[in-house]
C-alpha cells in the first residue's frame, strides 16, 4: 500500500483549476431549493417539519430544505442501526477499510461539486472550502491505514503452556454530532473513523450544514455501504441530539462543537438510563480562545502575516482561529499597524465569487458577533472594522480591538467570528502566562527566532496543537494530530495515531493448551 499522504490543495491562480470551480458552482445553484429526507436504513423520510438552510452571503437563497428527526425517527434510527452493526461489525478489517478508500476516490472524483456545496452552504471561499474536502479525503485514507494496522492486534506477553491474544473490537451505535464550520471533514472524519472499527453511526449534522451531511450519505450510497450502517438524522441539537445522547442504546458519542454543548452531552451521557447496560463513551472536541505570541527577535512581518491569515481565514470561524494577538511592548505598536494594514487589504463580499472575506454563517452567529462590538468595545480601542451589515448577507468587517486587557471578555470569551483583541505583555514571560491565562487550551502560536523562549513555549504553552513560527490554524491530518486541552475538548487528536481505536475496546482471549 501507498504510505498515507495529504491530498494537495486546489491551485485556483490556474485558469484551467478556476473554470472547473466556476462551472460547479452554476451547475450547483441549479440544484438548490431541494427537499433532503432522513436516511433511515432504506427508508428516505421526509418530514413535515423542515430547516432552511441558507446561503450566509445572500440569506433570501435557500440551499435547501431539511427533514427534522423526531424521537420516532431515533427509535427507527437506533433500531436500524444496531441491526446494521451485527453483520457490519463482522465484516474483515480490510473490507471495511476498502469502503473508506473507495469513499475517498468518490469525493475526489466529485472534488469541485462538492467544494461549490461547501462554498454556499456555509459561505467558505474557495481555498477555504476546497481544504475542508481535502481533509475529508486525508481522513478516509488516513483512518483506513489507522484501521488494517489495528487489526493485528497486539501481541500479549507469552506464557508457556497459553495461547494468549489482545484484539480491538468495536462499541456498538454511536452518534456523530458535528458542527457547521467544517462541516464537510469533520463530519465525514468523525463517521469514517467509528465505521471503519466496525461501528454503526447515527449522524446529527448541524443544522446550518444539514445539506453538505445528506451530500455526504449521499457519496455513501454511490459507493454501495450497507444501509444502516450511517444514519442521516438531521434535526435540532435541543431535541433530536439531546434525545440521542440521552438514549439508553447509544452506545458512545462523538461531538464536535462549542463548549457549552459539548459539557452538556457529557452531563447528559454520564446519566445512566433504565436498561443502559455500559458507561457511553463521549469524546467531545470544543473551542477555543487562540492565541499567537510574538517577541522582540521575531520576524515581523511573518508574525504579521500569520496573525491576519489565522485570525481571518473563513471570518475567525475556526476553531483554531487566532482571536488574540499578545504582542511584547518593544514592538506592539509596529506589529499592530501591520496586522491593520494587512487586514485592510482583505476585500469582503460573497464566498461564490471567492472574496477574502465571506459572511458569517447565520443571524445568531451576526447577532452573537456584532453584540461583542457592542458590548465589549470599551475594553479595548477600536482599531479597525466594528462595522457589519445583514440587509444581503451575514457581513462582518475584520475587526481588530488594541490594548485589550488578560482578563477582558474579548480576551476570554470565544466570540468565532472576525474579532481579534490585541493584548500587550511586558515581555515573553509576561505573554506565555497571558496565553495560558484562559479555560481553554486548544492552539497556539508563537512567532520567535529565540531558542529559549521556543523552547519554553513548547514546555509551557498548554495547547494541544503548538505551532512555532507559523499561523495556528489549517491543521493537516497525520502532520498535525488535532486537538485541545483543558475545556477545548477530550483531546482526542482527530487525524492522529490513536484516533480510530477510541471507537474500539480491547479484548483478551487466553486459552490453555
Ligand atoms: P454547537 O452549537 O455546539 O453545535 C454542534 C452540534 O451540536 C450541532 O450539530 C448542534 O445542532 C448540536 N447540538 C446543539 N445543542 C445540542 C444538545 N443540547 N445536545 C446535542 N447536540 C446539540 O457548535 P457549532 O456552532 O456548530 O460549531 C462551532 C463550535 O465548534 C465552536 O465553539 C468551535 O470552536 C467548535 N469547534 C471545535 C473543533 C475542535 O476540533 N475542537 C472543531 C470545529 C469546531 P444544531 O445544528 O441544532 O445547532
Ligand atoms: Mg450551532
Amino acid at each position: 500500500m501507498i504510505p498515507f499522504r495529504n491530498e494537495p490543495l486546489t491551485d485556483f491562480s490556474l485558469a484551467e483549476n478556476r473554470k472547473v470551480l466556476e462551472t460547479a458552482i452554476a451547475q450547483v445553484k441549479c440544484q438548490l431549493g431541494q427537499t433532503y429526507p432522513l436516511m433511515i436504513g432504506e427508508q428516505a423520510i421526509t418530514t413535515e417539519r423542515t430547516f432552511a438552510s441558507l446561503n450566509p452571503c445572500n440569506h433570501q437563497e435557500v440551499i435547501g430544505f431539511v427533514s427534522q428527526g423526531a424521537a420516532e425517527h431515533a427509535e427507527l434510527a437506533m433500531e436500524t442501526a444496531w441491526k446494521a452493526f451485527a453483520s457490519w461489525s463482522s465484516l474483515p478489517m480490510q473490507v471495511r477499510a476498502d469502503y473508506l478508500f473507495k469513499l475517498a476516490a468518490t469525493i475526489r472524483r466529485r472534488k469541485a461539486e462538492l467544494t461549490a456545496w461547501l462554498i454556499l452552504e456555509v459561505g467558505k471561499n474557495w481555498v477555504e472550502a476546497d481544504a475542508d474536502v481535502a481533509e475529508a479525503i486525508d481522513f478516509c485514507e488516513y483512518y483506513a491505514r489507522q484501521a488494517l494496522e489495528l487489526s493485528a492486534g497486539r501481541t500479549p506477553t507469552p506464557l508457556p503452556g497459553e495461547r494468549n491474544s489482545f484484539t480491538y473490537i468495536p462499541l456498538g451505535v454511536g452518534l456523530a454530532i458535528s458542527p457547521w464550520n467544517f462541516p464537510f471533514a469533520i463530519l465525514v472524519g468523525m463517521t469514517t473513523a467509528a465505521i471503519v472499527a466496525g461501528n454503526t453511526v447515527i449522524i446529527k449534522p448541524a443544522n446550518t450544514a444539514a445539506v453538505i451531511g445528506a451530500k455526504f450519505h449521499e457519496l455513501l450510497r454511490e459507493i454501495y455501504l450497507p444501509a444502516g450502517v450511517v444514519t442521516y438524522l438531521p434535526g435540532s441539537g435541543s431535541e433530536i441530539g439531546e434525545y440521542l445522547v440521552s438514549h439508553p442504546r447509544t452506545r458512545f458519542v462523538n461531538f464536535t462543537g462549542s463548549m457549552a454543548v459539548g459539557l452538556r452531552i457529557n452531563q447528559q451521557a454520564a446519566v445512566t438510563q433504565p436498561g443502559q447496560i455500559w458507561i457511553k463513551r463521549v469524546v467531545a472536541e470544543m473551542g477555543g480562545k487562540d492565541a499567537i505570541i510574538v517577541d522582540e527577535s521575531a520576524d515581523l512581518e511573518a508574525a504579521a502575516q500569520g496573525i491576519v491569515k489565522s485570525a481571518f481565514g473563513f471570518q475567525g470561524q475556526k476553531c483554531s482561529a487566532c482571536s488574540r494577538a499578545i504582542v511584547v511592548d518593544s514592538i506592539y505598536d509596529q506589529v499592530l499597524a501591520r496586522v491593520v494594514e494587512l487586514t485592510k487589504q482583505l476585500a469582503i463580499g460573497p464566498a461564490a465569487e471567492n472574496y477574502a472575506v465571506g459572511a458569517v454563517i447565520d443571524a445568531a452567529a451576526f447577532a452573537k458577533i456584532t453584540s461583542y462590538i457592542r458590548e465589549c468595545g470599551h475594553e479595548g480601542r477600536l482599531v479597525l472594522g466594528g462595522e457589519y451589515d445583514d440587509r444581503q448577507g451575514y457581513y462582518i468587517k475584520p475587526t481588530i480591538f488594541a490594548d485589550v486587557r488578560p482578563d477582558a471578555r474579548l480576551a476570554q470569551e470565544e466570540i468565532f467570528g472576525p474579532v481579534l483583541a490585541f493584548i500587550r505583555a511586558a515581555n515573553f514571560d509576561e505573554a506565555l502566562a497571558i496565553a495560558n491565562n484562559t479555560i481553554y487550551g486548544l492552539t497556539g502560536s508563537v512567532y520567535s527566532l529565540n531558542r529559549k523562549h521556543l523552547e519554553k513555549a513548547k514546555a509551557e504553552f498548554h495547547v494541544g496543537n503548538l505551532y512555532l513560527n507559523r499561523h495556528c490554524t489549517g491543521a493537516l491530518v497525520g502532520v498535525h494530530p488535532f486537538g485541545g486541552f483543558n475545556m477545548s475538548g477530550t483531546d482526542s487528536k482527530a487525524g492522529g495515531p490513536d484516533y480510530v481505536q477510541l471507537f474500539m475496546q480491547a479484548k483478551s482471549i487466553s486459552e490453555k493448551l
